[in-house]
């Protein structure tokens, strides 16, 4: 390798670096869940309040499902070594596509590593050129990725924007498109915010166009039995992407469910599930399980969603601008992008867990620590918090 190429990579670290981007990972110890361990400069901090987890059944540490995967390594194996169509095809990889579909009321669906895979499997083998593919613009950065690889014409709307979307519509549809398919998250990550799902249905079938949904916030608590962000307005879209990696388990995985055609022709062409390895079984038994547990009662979304609330009432009480919303991620907003990272970093100190997030994450002067509740954490830990927050706002000068 040369000098001259090392010194390059060099220089555009140390511009991270000097433009306040450079992400520094801490070093968690302990499982994940609710309380954690955290060690960073060889210091250990011990039952840290953990906020930014996507845990939000908190699943995460399960007993039933750390069971499931033990017990898979006597029964199933450790690996797959080879891709599902070669020799890496299970009996439990069909029954948790079965399992998944029937959850979400598609006809099938299909396994890939994680949902980065499954939004860069999705469009090449379903939209050629003479399509059209609508695209929110807060849209996950693997649905970008996804899109950018079929040959599809690209348009886009702003966030939620319904007239923007009804004019990219008419647009693809004055062109010539053969096909439309909108593609949007369920919920948008940074903000919390909710698709406009029954805006968005409605535009479709006016302009005869699929709709595609992300809803990896969503899938497994929000709606009816956890059914996702369709269910939770009572519409019906055409395909759905999402991850085991969230909550259900939060340790890998992503899925693509459809109907029966469109998953079959994924199976054939969709390149990350042609030419990667096959999900380990230790991961799909833990995700069985997982739909298990969501799909035997609310317990888990009553106790996330009673959080929520508490957590959302505790904040405002407190005087601190949220943005408002019914989600578990609970937007503190704070503008300035030095003053969420100095907030956090006075929580962390206070033994609460938190991100930061500035610009180019969210736009500039929108600065905010994103909480994120979920179902692991307890009154005791919410109050703990609330205190933390209150001491790091007067610290800060957040609050007066
Ligand atoms: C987390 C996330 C992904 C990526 O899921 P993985 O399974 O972790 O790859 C994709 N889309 C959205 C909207 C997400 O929030």
């Amino acid at each position: 390798m040369t000098k001259r190429f090392l010194d390059q990579i060099r220089e555009t670290l140390t511009q991270i670096d000097a433009d306040g981007l450079m992400k520094r990972e801490r070093l968690i110890t302990s499982p994940q869940g609710g309380r954690i361990t955290v060690s960073q400069n060889g210091k250990t901090r011990e039952n840290v309040v953990n906020l930014c987890a996507n845990n939000y059944l908190g699943l995460a540490d399960n007993a039933d499902l750390i069971k499931a995967a033990k017990d898979s390594y006597d029964a199933q194996g450790y690996g797959m070594a080879s891709v599902r169509f070669i020799c890496g095809t299970k009996d439990i990889h069909r029954q948790l596509e079965q399992r998944l579909a029937g959850f979400l009321g598609k006809d099938d669906s299909i396994l890939f590593a994680a949902c980065f895979d499954a939004n860069g499997a999705v469009f090449e083998p379903l939209l050629g050129p003479e399509d059209a593919v609508i695209s929110d613009s807060l849209n996950h950065a693997s649905i970008i990725d996804g899109i950018r690889l079929c040959k599809a014409r690209r348009f886009r709307y702003a966030n939620s924007n319904m007239g923007e979307l009804e004019d990219r519509l008419k647009e693809a549809r004055e062109g010539g498109a053969r096909h439309i398919m909108i593609a949007t998250d369920g919920v948008f990550s940074m903000d919390g915010y909710l698709a406009k799902l029954p805006e968005i249905t409605a535009l479709a079938e006016k302009y005869e166009a699929l709709v595609l949904i992300d809803d990896c916030h969503a899938t497994g608590f929000m709606g009816p039995q956890g059914r996702g962000m369709p269910a939770h307005f009572g519409v019906d879209v055409d395909i759905l992407t999402g991850t085991l990696g969230k909550a259900l388990g939060g340790a890998i995985g992503g899925y693509i469910a459809g109907p029966q055609p469109v998953i079959d022709l994924l199976r054939q062409r969709a390149r990350p599930y042609l030419f990667s390895n096959s999900l380990p079984p230790a991961v799909v038994m833990a995700g069985l399980k997982a739909l298990d547990l969501v799909e035997a009662g609310d317990d888990l979304r009553q106790q996330l969603f009673e959080n929520t609330a508490y957590w959302r009432a505790g904040l405002t009480d407190l005087g601190f601008d949220l943005l408002q919303g019914e989600h578990p991620i609970v937007p503190v907003m704070l503008g300035d992008a030095r003053l969420s990272q100095d907030m956090a970093a006075a929580l962390f100190d206070l033994g609460v867990y938190v991100a930061g997030f500035f610009f180019p994450v969210v736009p500039k002067g929108r600065a905010r620590i994103r909480t994120q509740m979920n179902a692991a954490l307890t009154r005791a830990d919410l109050d703990f918090a609330l205190d933390a927050f209150a001491e790091a706002g007067r610290k800060t000068g957040v609050l007066s």
